[in-house]
């Protein structure tokens, strides 16, 4: 007889207290074949994100290059203002009136991580994923000092499930005039526990993930990634800075934090098989008065469908518990060298 799965248990998330249901039985997780590595280096002849077919797209706005040259070969990372933009891509020229409507203030760039168009996402490496990094943290301070702009969010989607309109590997970034929801209820959650506990939930949240081990999924000296207690999707993974720290865009060395994203987006790769994610950085607003935050680079895998309790009542139901994502996750090929795998430093 086929073992029975463990009945669903609820979970709170430490952060927000929203309540996520893990109902592990629901369907096993899948084994999806991990695909050959693709032909690196190679261009698309249709794709305007390609190095070489940069007229196609809007002026860009900044590159990480070598040399000197603008809208021209020779680049990195190239961002530019998206073609089909969600936002108006400018900033008010007086004070915007009153009423629900206005025009979408604010600004949709596109990041394109690399000049080659078949180079995945967990396949470019630390190095190239750390010039991404630093191209989100230098754009992110661009918009700190622009009135009335609030909040900056850096995400990727990867593969057409999640919703990405071209496959070149590319980010967005939406600059916004208002802190979004998500972030907004998180920096809720930060405040609710600081005046209980008088301490950052996200502080106390990784030294408990150290200290039992079972959802870690690999760390460094600086920087550690988990899959949270209360996951809302499969495989969900957090990257946070170990030391407390409002602001991605505060980090002048990038390298850390890059080498262990790489590292985690290649043991995905190698679990799931090359499976559509997202990502999105959420750090501290662009101002505002002090509250405590805690930024997260936050990897949502997309190999489940969100069902009606999610869609309708915002209420998560996840089939694989994080900690056998944790375990899965840790046993699968990285980046990093083997040791930081099975024996991740602790904090002293
Ligand atoms: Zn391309
Ligand atoms: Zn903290
Ligand atoms: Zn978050």
């Amino acid at each position: 007889m086929p073992e029975a799965p463990a009945p669903p248990v609820l979970r709170r998330d430490p952060v927000t207290g929203e309540w996520v249901i893990l109902a592990a039985g629901r369907s096993r997780r899948p084994h999806a074949p991990v695909p050959g590595e693709p032909a690196a280096g190679t261009q698309e002849p249709d794709c305007p994100f390609c190095e070489g077919r940069e007229q196609e797209t809007p002026p860009e706005v900044c590159a990480c290059r070598d040399g000197d040259g603008c809208d021209c070969p020779g680049w990195k990372v190239r961002v530019f203002p998206n073609k089909y933009p969600i936002l108006a891509n400018r900033l008010p020229e007086e004070e915007a009136a009153g009423g629900g409507e206005r025009p979408a203030y604010g600004y949709h760039e596109v990041i394109v991580d690399s000049p080659f168009h078949n180079l995945a996402p967990w396949q470019v490496g630390p190095g190239q994923t750390c010039l991404m990094l630093e191209t989100y943290r230098d754009r992110i301070r661009e918009y700190r000092d622009r009135d009335p702009l609030r909040y900056v969010l850096v995400m990727r989607n990867h593969k057409a499930a999640g919703a990405a309109s071209l496959d070149h590997p590319h980010s967005q970034l939406f600059a916004l005039p208002f802190v979004p929801p998500v972030v907004d209820a998180e920096l809720a959650g930060f405040e609710r526990h600081v005046s209980r506990e008088g301490a950052c939930v996200l502080c106390e949240m990784i030294a408990s993930e150290e200290r039992e081990h079972v959802r870690v999924v690999a760390a460094s000296e600086n920087f550690v990634a988990f899959c949270p207690y209360a996951s809302r999707v499969p495989f969900e993974t957090w990257l946070v800075p170990r030391a407390h720290q409002p602001r991605f865009e505060d980090n002048e060395s990038l390298e850390e934090a890059a080498e262990l994203l790489a590292d985690v987006l290649m043991r995905l790769r190698n679990e799931l098989g090359d499976p559509p994610f997202n990502y999105w950085l959420h750090t501290y607003p662009l101002r505002g008065e002090f509250r405590p935050y805690h930024w997260q680079l936050e990897i949502r895998p997309r190999i489940t469908v969100p069902g009606g309790l999610e869609l309708g009542a915002g209420v998560a139901v996840n089939t694989v518990p994080p900690e056998e994502a944790a375990a899965a996750l840790r046993g699968a090929p990285g980046w990093m060298p083997a040791r930081s795998r099975q024996d991740p430093p602790r904090r002293s």
